[in-house]
């Protein structure tokens, strides 16, 4: 049964009405656009901005708290200044972790949000799709189905806090540099196996330290990305060759990939650094 049948079916068990509806519109016409289907959805209540999507937005963001909260710990902390240590050592700057604190907090606080809003953002894009899967499924049945399996797997809790910690030692990196007065940043690839093309391509770009890179981040923070950033205080060369060991780097390289595929048949492909 295609994804399209399974819908007509489930549309047909629970209100032929709709389903007349939905097809004279062209709901489930191949060439029916996005922007179409958005419509439709709005009028139906399902859409962006709809009783549901509001529901399931909410009940989104609370269960990416909990994630967060796992994500955003003790160790992701030790992780930032790790980070900043080192940009710190290999600046020759003296560095003390106690005195570094609040930026480590500010950080939490506008990061720790950040995170949240980026997967309730993947959550909604999923959301979209899941209602069409099980459209006839009434709104309390729905939210549970969809609540229980959207972002808990272990896989993606990997996925993750990997994510997060390489984002903490680039986030410690940067912002300590910012703090000791480092004029420029170029960006280096790491020498992972399946570099994102555009990553790659960006190795080597300098630009100030406020700037953003060409890929408009500030410092890598892509997930699965493992790129870093040289920080200089001249902005003539490097003061510091990127010293920071990125224990991945020398990990099997064909972890990653293979697991991304099993998780996720749309991440095939995906680049992942
Ligand atoms: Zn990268």
């Amino acid at each position: 049964m295609t994804p399209e049948d399974a819908v007509m079916k489930l549309l047909q068990d629970w209100s032929p009405d709709v389903t007349t509806l939905l097809k004279q519109a062209g709901y489930f016409s191949p060439s029916m656009s996005e922007v179409a289907k958005e419509e439709i959805a709005q009028k139906i209540g399902f859409g962006k901005g709809g009783r549901l999507y509001n529901k399931i937005k909410a009940a989104s963001a609370e269960k990416n708290w909990e994630i967060a909260k796992i994500v955003i710990n003790e160790e992701s902390l030790i992780e930032l200044k790790q980070g900043a240590r080192q940009v710190a050592k290999e600046l020759g700057i003296p560095f003390s972790e106690f005195d570094w604190n609040p930026v480590a907090q500010k950080y939490f606080k506008e990061e720790g949000l950040k995170l949240v809003k980026g997967l309730t953002a993947t959550d909604l894009k999923r959301l979209k799709q899941e209602i069409q899967t099980h459209f006839g499924l009434n709104e309390k049945t729905f939210a549970r189905k969809y609540g229980a399996s959207y972002s808990c797997s272990p896989y993606r809790m990997k996925t993750i806090f990997r994510t997060e910690k390489f984002r903490a030692i680039n986030a410690g990196e940067y912002l300590e540099a910012k703090e000791v007065g480092a004029v420029t940043k170029t960006w280096q690839h790491s020498t992972g196996p399946n570099p994102r093309k555009d990553h790659l391509a960006m190795t080597g770009e300098t630009v100030g330290i406020d700037e953003l890179f060409s890929d408009g981040e500030q410092y890598p923070q892509m997930v699965n990305c493992r790129c870093r950033v040289d920080y200089s205080f001249t902005g003539k060369g490097r003061n510091w060759a990127g010293a920071n060991p990125r224990k991945s780097d020398s990990q099997p390289k064909k972890e990653t990939p293979v697991e991304i595929q099993k998780a996720s048949p749309k991440a095939k492909g995906e680049k992942l650094h």
